[in-house]
């Protein structure tokens, strides 16, 4: 008898595991993972200022290659509970729709390798051909400081190494098979402050208003940053914030902020793409405008994974399951992958991403067993 992704989905989603709760989502993945002959240990994470995470590690096989899967069990809130036509932590299937929080995000992707894991052992007697892995953290939704970045420290420090990683996460757009993410754009925050004179409005030659400079600033910040590359959209610069705080009407302030984020390709480094700011801010101040930038310290450099063997039997079996041939893709927010990525190769392939984070977020029946099956075909073509 095949393992069923359903019913592993099911009890995950029961577990009420919202950041950082754990909800027992680590103890029934421990227990089941345990009976199938996996070494399962346990790491709780943490750092003043953050809650305590805890975090899993299994592993059977103790011979290379070690292929890891990564994921997370924790969950965003399901905001208001009587909003959903399906409780968000019942784990109900109806109209071969399984529901709740997490279902694509990303239990149901970890119901699926689980599932595949078990019945990929179940038919080699017990074993894999070198080392199959999962490293399941508690906290990627939340500050993500207590998460995978320790867990991975924490098995290297342990003599761990991985050979290549697949990341649960939904890459999916439309239908299971159409996109495999292969990398992700960097994120850097900034603040740019312009310091003026403060001043009466009615005698604006005795003041210096900074929101005329950084009116100009932004109107400079705004310009393209690149064209792409060849695997990557062009980088972004979004302004995020305007602020002044100013209560009175008569009043010029003395000085206005603004905040921005940028999503930038592998065309940039975060030193190189802060210089270039930096330029075109003292070009279009022209010694004019008072300003200084403050910068955020960022985790998130973007990263790619070169197409290679690896991506190749992902999307074999893909195409094998399937019949589609996935798109590569580097779009999206950050994830997990910018921690994994110092380790070893990693691609993320989960559910359609379509419901996560919403009301009623579910899966179709169906996508959870397709997944299945690729995950399986994954780790068969891997240990081939
Ligand atoms: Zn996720």
């Amino acid at each position: 008898m095949s393992a069923d992704p359903i019913a592993i989905a099911r009890a995950l989603i029961r577990c009420r595991s919202i950041t950082p709760e754990g909800g027992g989502a680590l103890d029934y993945l421990q227990d089941l993972l345990a009976k199938a002959g996996f070494a399962v240990r346990r790491a709780t994470f943490a750092e003043p200022g953050t809650a305590p995470v805890d975090n899993l590690y299994a592993r059977i096989g103790s011979k290379k290659p070690n292929l890891v899967f990564a994921g997370h069990t924790d969950v965003v809130p399901p905001g208001d509970e009587k909003a959903w036509g399906h409780p968000p932590f019942a784990g109900e299937v109806v109209d071969d729709r399984l529901y709740g929080r997490g279902a694509v995000d990303m239990k149901g992707g970890i119901a699926c390798f689980v599932a595949a894991a078990l019945d990929h052992l179940a038919a080699r007697g017990g074993q894999p051909k070198g080392s199959l892995s999962l490293l399941i953290t508690g906290d990627e939704e939340g500050a993500a400081v207590n998460g995978t970045i320790k867990l991975l420290r924490w098995a290297a420090e342990r003599g761990e190494t991985f050979d290549h990683c697949i990341l649960g996460e939904p890459s999916n757009v439309e239908v299971v098979g159409d996109t495999i993410k292969t990398g992700r754009r960097g994120s850097l925050n900034g603040t740019l402050v312009v310091n003026g004179r403060q001043g009466h409005v009615a005698y604006p030659e005795r003041a210096d208003n900074p929101i005329r400079g950084l009116v100009t600033l932004i109107a400079a910040l705004q310009a393209p940053l690149d064209e792409g590359s060849e695997y990557f959209d062009p980088s972004h610069l979004e302004f995020t914030s305007v602020d002044v705080g100013n209560e009175t009407v008569n009043l010029i302030p003395g000085r206005a902020t603004a905040r921005f984020n940028i999503r930038y390709n592998d065309r940039h480094s975060p030193a190189a793409l802060k210089a270039l700011i930096e330029l075109r801010a003292k070009a279009a101040a022209a010694g004019r405008v008072h300003y200084v930038f403050d910068w955020q310290p960022s985790n998130a450099e973007v990263f790619m994974t070169k197409p290679g063997p690896f991506i190749d039997l992902a999307v074999a079996a893909i195409v094998e399951v399937t019949g589609r041939r996935p798109k590569l893709s580097t779009s999206g927010g950050t994830s997990d992958a910018r921690f994994i990525k110092d380790y070893c190769p990693v691609l993320e392939f989960g559910l359609v991403g379509q419901t996560m984070h919403q009301v009623d977020e579910s899966a179709p029946v169906a996508d959870l067993h397709t997944l299945t099956a690729i995950y399986r075909r994954i780790i068969e073509r891997y240990f081939g």
